[in-house]
Formats: structure tokens, sequence, C-alpha cells
């Protein structure tokens, strides 16, 4: 497969980035092999872009909405149609596995745009009689220009997830995926054209946080920035975005916690916990990655769910019976290896996994990682605190329900939570003094879209989803009106 180079997409243009003497190599994490070259845009590139979507702003913003709504509708029969393709190219460029791109990734961004095609139809607007002497209504206007700043594990889902309601709702934007996966990004740039998105409406910039990350974050004619990765990226998003009081919604980290009380349906606990923990290499912000679990099943619990991480397939992301593809990117990889030896060193035991898994021939460079289930570390311990965010588990008994409660709560991050128990009133006192933007009973990774979605504490601000993320991407204005 030729190495693709990819450009920035700029109203309507693939064009070269300013920086030519600068591109960024993309590996295939499965061979470690470079298979894109991603320019490092910069501060001109950037300014290119912004102007473009500015242009744009001026006539999409005025279309009616059932307009815009035939857009996206167009978008997503393109993307559809091109599916198999579009997984093929996020397995390459991220890792992933082909069941888990197909299904979730590819599958879940054409609905994103389906989605919000329809409900930017049914977007709510009150109006009301002031005691018969004004009559009063609430305008939703497009913002402007919105920022749109991505990361690596679930590439275009997350990406589409914010233009399908940006441009929606309005708006236009310029987006940043991540540098370490920006091949299906690129590839929509040719999708949009093909359901003939007016020009300038959505650009693309590629290339690295602090050159054009930064540029985007700073630019004075970016009103707003949605943003999804790590929580230490949002901070200092938010510091740079301050000084222009720019609206910001921040989807960032997390170390979720998945209770297990001994009233639970086991079999269905274990099972799901062990997608939880090991979908997508364990590279999805929602990861169960700290299992506690009742101490009177704990034994039970780790005699059924270590042989069955330990049986995962890890492999060929391209072979649809593997469950556990490649880690994204070799610093990563390196990353998730020195938690599992600060584990060693912090007294805990290795259930099973714990080391880099070597396959042969052409996957022999690639980054893939045992499913590891890590017992014996203490709650304060760095392994069972930060986030991993790959195929590592650390698990815990606990007493009581309080102390459950306490557990999971004893975290910097708040994104989700899973509990599971057969016993109703204990659920919901649960699920109803956890700090989590989600908190699933019984199950995991279920999604309503019209339900909103983020992090409390350090997983973020702000929620995505349905009339959370039209909130977002409008502003509310009140329009009074008497004498008429
Ligand atoms: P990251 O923070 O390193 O990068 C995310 C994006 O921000 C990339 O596009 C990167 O280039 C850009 N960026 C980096 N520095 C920047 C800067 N100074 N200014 C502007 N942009 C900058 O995150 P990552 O490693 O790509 O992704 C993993 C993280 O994302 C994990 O912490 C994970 O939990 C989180 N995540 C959260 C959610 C959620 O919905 N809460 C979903 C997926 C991933």
């Amino acid at each position: 497969m030729p190495v693709t180079v990819l450009q920035n997409f700029i109203g309507g243009e693939f064009v070269n980035s300013n920086n030519t003497e600068q591109y960024i190599d993309s590996y295939n994490p499965a061979t470690g092999k470079v298979h894109a070259k991603v320019p490092d845009s910069n501060e001109v590139d950037v300014n290119k872009a912004v102007e473009a979507a500015q242009a744009a702003f001026k006539t999409w913003s005025k279309l009616p909405s059932s307009h815009r709504s035939n857009f996206l509708y167009r978008i997503a029969d393109v993307l559809e149609s091109r599916l198999k393709e579009f997984a093929e190219a996020e397995v390459r460029d991220q890792g992933k596995t082909i069941k888990f791109a197909t299904n979730i990734d590819i599958s879940r961004s054409v609905y994103n745009f389906r989605y919000f095609a329809g409900h930017v139809l049914h977007m709510e607007e009150k109006a009301g009689q002031l005691d018969g002497v004004a009559l009063n209504y609430v305008q939703r206007c497009p913002i402007g220009v919105a920022g749109l700043i991505s990361p690596w594990n679930l590439p275009l889902y997350l990406l589409t997830w914010k233009i399908a309601p940006c441009i929606a709702s309005g708006n236009t934007c310029v987006c940043k995926p991540s540098e370490f996966t920006s091949l299906t990004a690129y590839m929509l740039c040719s999708v949009l054209k093909e359901a003939k998105l007016p020009d300038g409406v959505v650009n693309m910039v590629f290339g690295s946080g602090p050159s054009t990350g930064e540029a985007l974050v700073t630019h004075p004619n970016v009103p707003l920035i949605s943003f999804t990765g790590g929580t230490v990226t949002g901070k200092h998003i938010m510091e740079s975005s301050a000084k222009q009081l720019k609206k910001l919604s921040l989807e960032l980290g997390g170390k979720n916690a998945n209770i297990i009380f001994d009233d639970c349906n086991f079999e269905q606990a274990v099972e799901t916990s062990i997608r939880a923990a090991f979908s997508n290499q364990g590279e999805i912000c929602l990861c169960g990655s700290r299992i506690f679990v009742q101490e009177t099943i704990y034994q039970k619990f780790l005699d059924t769910f270590i042989p069955k991480a330990r049986d995962l397939v890890v492999g060929d992301p391209n072979d649809p019976k593997t469950f556990v593809g490649a880690l994204n990117n070799k610093q990563h990889m390196e990353k998730v290896l020195m938690y599992i030896d600060l584990a060693r060193q912090e007294g805990g035991v290795i259930e099973c996994g714990g080391s880099r898994k070597i396959l042969q021939g052409e996957l022999s460079e690639g980054y893939f990682v045992e499913p590891t289930v890590i017992t014996g570390v203490s709650l304060t311990s760095r392994v069972a605190r930060e986030e991993i965010f790959g195929p590592v588990v650390t698990v815990h008994p606990f007493t009581d329900e309080q102390q459950a409660i306490d557990y999971a709560n004893d975290s910097l991050y708040g994104l989700s939570c899973s509990v599971w128990t057969e016993n109703g009133r204990r659920a919901r006192r649960v699920a109803e003094s956890i700090d989590a933007g989600t908190v699933w009973v019984n199950c995991w990774l279920v999604r309503d879209l019209r339900m909103p979605f983020g992090g409390m504490k350090g997983s973020g601000l702000g929620r995505e989803g349905a009339d959370y993320s039209m909130d977002f991407f409008t502003e509310s204005k009140t329009i009074c009106l008497a004498n008429m």
C-alpha cells in the first residue's frame, strides 16, 4: 500500500500546507510502518481555513435548517456507501479491529450525520406572552467559526460527533484531527465534496497540537472550541482560550469504576466487564478500568474473569476473530508498559498478560499488548488512580455498598461508572451517589443520543448530545416584541 500524503482541505479545495518542510510520519500500528504523511500545518494555514469558514458562514448560517439538514443526510448516505473503505482505513491508521471499526466507528459516524440532520428540524425555540403586553421568543443563533479538535482513539466517530451538530445548527468549522490518526478525516473531505456541501463550511487542517491546535485555539475569529482529548491538554486549552472568553466544551479523560455486587447476574457482569475493560484495546475514555468486586464473590470473579482475559485473541486487526488489535502508537504502548512495570513496583500481582505481544511476519513490529489484569495494588497507587488508556485493569475487593461508592468516587475523574446488581433499590441508591456523567446499571456503552454525555471533575466541562450539543453550538437570544 503506497504512503498517502495528506493535504489540508480549505474552502472546498485540497491544498498543500504552508509548512511543506515538515510532515509528521503516521504509522500503521499493526506493522509499525509509515503509511501516511501528515502536514504539520501552521498559523498561515489556520488563518486561511478560518477565513474560508468565515466567508461560508455568511450564507450557511442563513439557510433554513431543513436545507442544512438535507446536506447532512447526503453526507451520511455517501459515507455509508463507502463504509468498508473507511473501516479498513481506520484499522490501518488506528490499530483497532475491523469488527470495531465497521460496527462502531464508521457506522456511528454515518449515524452522527443522520441523527443531527433529523434533530435540527426539532430544535426547540421557546415563545410566550408576558401578561398580554409583549411577546417573548428565543432565537437560537449560530455563533460563527468553531474549532473542533479530536483525539486518536475513535478518530472519525468523535470528529463527526462534533461536525454534525456544529454545521446542522448553522456554524462553520475548522477541524483539527489528531496527528496520529488523520486519514479518515482526510477521506471525509472527499465525501463532503461528493455530497456538494458548500465550500468552506467544513475545513480541515492537519498537524500537531502545539503548532496547528494552538493556532486554532488562540485564533481571534474562532469564538468556540469543542475539544475531546486528555485532561492536561484540556486544561491548557482552557487557559489559552480564556484570554478571548471563548465558549468551550471539554470532553476529557476517565478512570471509570465498574462495581460488581454479589447479587448481580454474574455471567452477564463478567462478560460485559471483559468488553468494558478490553474493547478497542482499552482505548475508550469510557472503559471500566477500575473493577470493584464485593468480597463475597471476589475470588469467584477472578477465577472466571482472568482466564477469559487471557483467552482474548490479540493480533491482526483485519482478522474478524481478533478482539484486541494494536495500540495506537509507539509512545503510547511504551506508556502502557511503563504502568504495568509500575504496578509490579507498587506491589501488584500481574494475574495475566503484562507484556508486549510479539507477532510473526509483517506484524512483528506492531504495538500489541496482552490484556493485563492486576490485583493487590492499593487504591492510592498510580496504577489505580491514573488513566492508562490501554488493555490494563486493576481489580479490588470491597465490603459493602458505602465502601463501593467511596472507592468509586475517590478519583480525580468522573466520566462514567457501571453498577452490577439485581436489587433495584440498591441500583438506584448507588447510581445516584456516584460522581460521574453517566452511570450504567447492568450494562456498558449503551448510548441514547438524546441523553447528555460528558464528565464531572477532571473528565470535562459541558455536555454533548441532542439538545446539549445544540445549546453549545448556538447562542440563545431573547426577543421581546411589544405594541405589535
Ligand atoms: P491529547 O489531549 O493528547 O490530544 C487530543 C487532541 O488535542 C489532538 O488532536 C492533539 O493534537 C490536540 N492538542 C494537543 N495539544 C494541543 C494544544 N496545545 N492546543 C490545541 N490542541 C492540542 O489526547 P489523545 O492522546 O489524542 O487522546 C486520548 C485522551 O482523550 C484520553 O485521555 C481519553 O480519555 C480522552 N478522550 C475523552 C473522551 C470523552 O468523550 N471524554 C473521548 C475520547 C478520548
